[in-house]
């Protein structure tokens, strides 16, 4: 069944940092009917508390000083609501259950705790931000994504199970959609226990993607802090502009770069059920925003730069290279049965060099001694980090004439490691020290966009 004309709407962090920030949210739904589905992050920073308790090692009244932080954002939200009795038990039995959790002996080592500790802050914006659409008159109900979103048992990394998210949310939330709006939490989800999961860092751009394919919504919209997609992040360069327009694969290739803004893993859903993706900022939506298409008016051989920062790349040499059929077989079958997953790739004849899947931070732990000690068994092992990745995104990138001479010519004055054209027409990237990332990616913004 494909519904008519439904929205999902996400707010990011800072579009539910406050009282003041989650009215701009409330006026942005009541204005489209449309909008039937809204997921929410955690308010600004609380994520970032939960972390903190979950990774390390604290005292109790150093965990009690962080959630006191989060107790701070949070009733700073609840005292400017018009009826806050209606939801001030729940706040706190939220707030007693995540104290619990964050006092919990075995926090530090057990994941399944971390993920039930990260899922508060979204479950506690939701609330209060339920209160906040239905004090503009929207029939806003609050909604467990935990009933839907169903997801492996990967803790932290947890993969969405796509055919049992469509069955339930087309079960338990669709009927629901003629009368209501469901405000429910991004990031979160349950395995097939019943035990709460999150879905990495960043990851309710994913979930509104996930509830926008599972209910057949003609769009998703990913409302933050920007009016929309730049040509590369407006933080590293103010020369950065907004793109009206994007495709698919080169927002995809966006994401899985670097680009912030949306969660590498969002385009996923909206390319295989065609839904229209649209970014813009929650704090002036009157600046209208990015649209992300299947078919773009143009398709210009550079659309944006994106940085990937905290690189690793390792690099496996052996003398023995040149003659040794199945060297790279037993490399990448020890780097899979770590659960590693190599991103880049370049050789020559006596060396591989190959960066691993960054998924934020995390690779440092990953890529632990007993992966690096297997390797080393039979060749060399260099690990060099302090790399970032800057990639070029565009269209035609393979074919069109000139495109590595003009992205070199400009940065000729560095030393680049691992150049990759991508496996798809859309990207060419490479590896550069971190500290000049800065400058490359804005001496590449001038050359192919200013
Ligand atoms: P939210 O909390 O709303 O999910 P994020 O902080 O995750 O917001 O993403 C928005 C941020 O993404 C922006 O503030 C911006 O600094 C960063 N960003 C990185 N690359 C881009 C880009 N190409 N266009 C726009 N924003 C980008
Ligand atoms: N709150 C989560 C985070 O900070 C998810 C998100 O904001 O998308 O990573
Ligand atoms: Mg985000």
């Amino acid at each position: 069944m494909t519904s008519l004309n439904l929205n999902i709407a996400k707010f990011g962090g800072t579009s539910v940092a406050n009282f003041s920030a989650m009215q701009n949210c409330a006026d942005i739904i009541a204005k489209n009917t449309a909008t039937k589905v809204v997921v929410v992050s955690a308010s600004a920073g609380v994520t970032n508390h939960l972390v903190t308790l979950a990774n390390t090692p604290l005292t109790q009244s150093q965990s009690l000083q962080v959630i006191d932080q989060i107790k701070t954002i949070e009733y700073g939200i609840l005292k400017e609501l018009e009826n806050r009795n209606a939801i001030e038990n729940k706040l706190e039995s939220l707030l007693d259950g995540l104290t619990e959790l964050a006092l919990h002996e075995e926090l530090l080592h057990r994941y399944d705790l971390k993920d039930a500790l990260l899922s508060f802050g979204e479950r506690m914006s939701s609330l209060l931000f339920t209160e906040v659409l239905k004090s503009t008159g929207v029939n806003a109900e609050n909604f467990d994504v935990r009933k839907v979103l169903r997801t492996d048992g990967t803790y932290t990394e947890a993969v969405p199970q796509i055919d049992d998210i469509r069955d339930l949310s087309q079960r338990l939330m669709l009927p629901e959609l003629s009368s209501k709006v469901l405000v429910t939490q991004g990031f979160v989800g349950a395995d097939f226990n019943g035990n709460t999961t999150t879905l990495g860092r960043g990851g309710s751009d994913f979930t509104a993607a996930l509830l926008a394919e599972a209910l057949d919504a003609t769009s998703c919209e990913i409302w933050t802090d920007v009016v929309g997609v730049y040509t590369t992040d407006p933080r590293i360069t103010d020369r950065a502009r907004p793109l009206p327009e994007l495709s698919f694969e080169e927002a995809a290739e966006m994401a899985n770069f670097g680009a912030k803004v949306l969660h590498p893993a969002t385009m996923e859903p909206a390319l295989r059920k065609n839904i229209k993706v649209f970014v813009g900022s929650s704090k002036e939506p009157e600046k209208g925003g990015t649209w992300i298409v299947r078919d773009c008016e143009q398709e210009p051989p550079y659309r944006a730069i994106t940085r990937r920062k905290q690189q690793v790349m390792v690099t496996v040499k052996t003398p023995k290279m040149m003659h040794a059929p199945g060297f790279l077989q037993q490399v990448f079958t020890i780097i899979a049965k770590h659960n590693l997953s190599v991103d880049l790739v370049t050789t020559s004849e006596i060396a591989v060099s190959f960066t691993l899947d960054n998924p934020a931070n995390s690779v440092a732990e990953k890529l632990n001694r007993d992966t690096l000690d297997e390797l080393r068994e039979f060749c060399e092992v260099v690990v060099e980090s302090d790399y970032d990745l800057v990639t070029v995104v565009g269209n035609n990138m393979h074919s069109a004439a000139g495109v590595s001479s003009k992205i070199f010519s400009s940065v000729r004055d560095y030393n680049l490691r691992m150049i990759c054209y991508g496996a798809n027409p859309h990207n060419m990237s490479f590896l550069v020290h971190q500290d000049n990332s800065t400058n490359i990616v804005k001496e590449l913004h001038k050359s192919l966009f200013e």
